[in-house]
């Protein structure tokens, strides 16, 4: 490329910030660095923003936000090179070949967010999401160029026709907004947001601008009455502060109005003030300085410098009554604290040979590891979107342990919740809470400073209902995995019977099968997935013999065995729904016989697929003890299907009992399957079985025979 000569006005700029980034980044490579603003502005030639100045501005002006952001060397040539690759004709390669592998990773990183569509469609967005945080978590640096890359050109949007500033006033507000509060960078955060609003929603922020405007001169004479009690009280003991007047903050303001109702005269965060401080020990100092000279809101204090937030924030808050009644939000932090607070992850950039400490960074990378794994486990993406939202958008509410340990958990987090985030086996087995020494619902909504109590059981599991009331993404993410995995489980459980049986009706061991080879035949992930389509009925078992049986036997599976124990399968299960799992075969406890009506559990059992039982089915209890062959069953029965059931009747020896037995159950419209009388003395006992539609009409016939002379007792049939 032919040596353009730089501009003298760039040059001096250019030396300025050489400068500065030399005072903070004492490993810089100045000389790299003067190449790649050289570099820059060479490709950028005569290209000309919208605006109509010259492009080469723009990087220039994200470097300046960086370096604001005192960002190492590295992040400053990756700012000033961001757009090179975008929009001229160079190419990552070249970057590489000049800058080396570091700073083109960081202009590749940039480059690709440019081209993610952020909003659209839940599936696309939540793909380029994650692509984005991907890219994040690879180098957290490429997220803070494109951050200062936004904030310019939001800061010069309004050249730009309306429709495309709204789009991207949209973007800026519902994905850079929301990512720069979680990684706590606060400063950009609400210059992005008051951005966003004055492009939405340009009349509410011109009308805003001038409330605020007009009540200043008011508000600073407040401040002031405030203030200079605490200042003069402060100095006589010692503690150095500085004060600050909290940054107007125009979007926060506007969704109080807006969506919290409350009206603009009483709005706290118009009567604010920091006291920045030097040591943790003057923060408190200066809290009780504050506390005793004013009347704190006790409702409205928090010490997140004893509990600080997720995004690692640190500050004291306390509202107290200042003068003429007006209420102040005072908040209380060090000069630490108060970087970390505007700055956020930014601020944990330190420089030791040219590295980040990685240990700084761990609490937010935790946090986007957390949402990358999360979506691993998801394949449904507008969950992924969801649980996103919740992790961006989320408030906290800190509840403790019996012991004391402290957790923190998404506001409107319930008893289930806090046991998910204790251990998952907590949470998957959790029967019942304590909170604050009382046992509660385990819907129970968690309250600041709760104590905590879950009680376990081992027989305990999740239910689909806690998903109506749980709220943190983990609790939700762990319950649904496990509903997913239980039914999996009965269902290759089941097709491992079923299959086990039909191999059986040829003298093949399924251990012989290949199932491997099997499952990739029929196009499943492994044999699992393929015994798991078999129990749900997906794969025939037919299809299945098709492929594995030998020539010789094919006719036979085809024409008889098979399709009789298919049959016979499909017959039975008529009248029976399973949760969640279609064309399963069920059959009938023979110890029980349950008919429609009566309350019943099926149970995965080797060789009869799912066998029912009646709830008061003694046998049952000893099967329930295998909670995972358990599965939730209703009836849902045809009209003309008929159920079998068995009687014993104890009589006194009549002649006619048996032609008034007969007849009393036809005409009660009951079919008589089996009947055997046994004679002994004056007695008769007799073991009958019949069909029939329900419960009710098992009563009634039960009655009818009930009232046949001579007959003692009428019992159902169990064993
Ligand atoms: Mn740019």
């Amino acid at each position: 490329m032919p040596a353009v000569e730089i501009h003298n006005d760039y040059h001096k700029v250019f030396e300025g910030l050489l400068q500065r980034i030399r005072r903070y980044d004492q490993t810089a490579d100045i000389s790299l660095l003067r190449k790649a603003f050289e570099y820059s502005y060479n490709a950028h030639g005569d290209q000309l923003r919208i605006s109509g100045k010259p492009y080469f501005e723009h990087p220039l002006e994200v470097v300046k936000i960086l370096t604001g952001l005192k960002m190492d060397w590295e992040t400053i040539a990756g700012g000033i090179l961001h757009d090179v690759v975008e929009d001229t004709k160079i190419s990552i390669e070249d970057i590489k070949r000049e800058f080396g592998k570091n700073i083109a990773q960081l202009v590749d990183g940039v480059t690709k967010i440019s081209e993610l569509k952020l909003l659209g469609s839940e599936d696309q967005q939540a793909e380029n999401f994650r692509k984005m945080l991907l890219s994040m978590v690879k180098d957290i640096r490429v997220i803070l160029i494109k951050f200062a890359d936004r904030l310019h050109n939001m800061r010069t949007i309004e050249f730009l026709p309306e429709e495309k500033r709204k789009r991207i006033a949209l973007e800026t507000r519902d994905v850079y907004a929301p990512l720069a509060h979680r990684l706590g960078l606060a400063r950009i955060k609400s210059e992005l947001e008051d951005l966003s609003l004055k492009n939405l929603e340009p009349e509410i922020y011109k009308d805003l601008v001038n409330r605020i405007q007009s009540t200043k001169r008011e508000r600073e004479n407040s401040i002031r009455r405030l203030t200079s009690p605490i200042r003069k009280t402060l100095a006589d003991a010692n503690v150095r502060a500085r004060f600050e007047g909290r940054a107007k903050d125009y979007y926060s303001i506007y969704n109080k109005i807006n969506k919290r109702g409350i009206p603009f005269e009483e709005i706290h965060d118009l009567l604010a003030i920091r006291i920045i401080v030097e040591t943790l020990e003057d923060c408190y100092h200066a809290l009780g300085i504050v506390h005793s000279l004013f009347n704190p809101l006790h409702e409205r204090f928090k010490d997140y410098i004893a509990t600080p937030k997720s995004n690692g924030y640190q500050s004291i808050h306390t509202t107290v009554m200042g003068p003429e009644g007006k209420k102040f939000e005072i908040q209380i932090r060090t000069e630490q604290m108060h970087r970390t607070a505007e700055e956020g992850i930014a601020a944990h950039w330190k420089y030791k040979e040219g590295k980040s400490r990685e240990d700084d960074f761990d609490k937010h990378l935790v946090w986007l590891r957390q949402v990358l794994d999360f979506d691993d486990q998801e394949p449904d993406k507008s969950s992924f979107m969801e649980h996103l939202k919740i992790n961006l958008f989320q408030d906290e509410v800190f509840v403790f342990t019996p012991k004391g340990d402290l957790h923190r958990l998404p506001l409107h987090s319930t008893t289930v919740d806090f046991a998910f985030n204790v251990h998952t086996d907590v949470g998957l087995h959790c029967l019942a809470a304590k909170v604050n020494g009382r046992i509660v619902p385990l819907s129970y909504e968690l309250k600041n400073g709760d104590t905590v109590e879950i009680i376990t059981s081992t027989s305990q599991r999740p239910n689909e209902d806690w998903l109506k009331f749980v709220n943190s993404s983990k609790a939700r993410s762990k319950i649904k995995k496990w509903l997913r995995d239980s039914k999996f489980d009965s269902s290759v459980a089941l097709g491992e019977e079923m299959l086990a049986k039909a191999l059986f009706k040829f003298s093949i061991k399924l251990k012989t099968i290949d199932l491997v080879d099997l499952a990739q035949k029929m196009k499943q992930k492994d044999d699992k997935d393929l015994l798991a389509s078999i129990g749900r009925g997906d794969i025939k078992i037919d299809t299945i013999l098709r492929r594995i049986l030998p020539e010789d036997k094919k006719e036979q599976s085809e024409k008889n065995v098979f399709s009789r124990i298919i049959d016979k399968a499909r017959k039975s299960s008529h009248g029976v729904r399973v949760a969640g799992i279609d064309n399963i075969m069920i059959t009938f406890g023979k110890c029980c016989n349950p008919v429609p009506g009566e309350p019943i559990t099926g149970i995965v059992t080797r060789g009869r697929g799912i066998v029912l039982h009646t709830n008061n089915c003694r046998n049952l209890l000893k099967l329930m003890q295998d909670p995972d062959r358990i599965v939730e069953v209703s009836w849902d029965v045809d009209k003309n299907y008929r159920f079998l059931a068995g009687l014993h009747i104890l009589s006194e020896r009549k002649n006619n009992l048996l032609p008034n037995l007969s007849d009393t159950i036809n005409r009660a419209d009951c079919i008589i399957k089996s009947i055997k009388m046994t004679a002994e003395d004056s007695l008769i006992t007799c073991t009958l079985s019949i069909e029939v539609y329900d419960l009710d009409h098992l009563k009634r016939v039960m009655n009818s025979i009930h009232k046949i002379d001579g007959v003692i007792s009428v019992k159902r049939f169990n064993d």
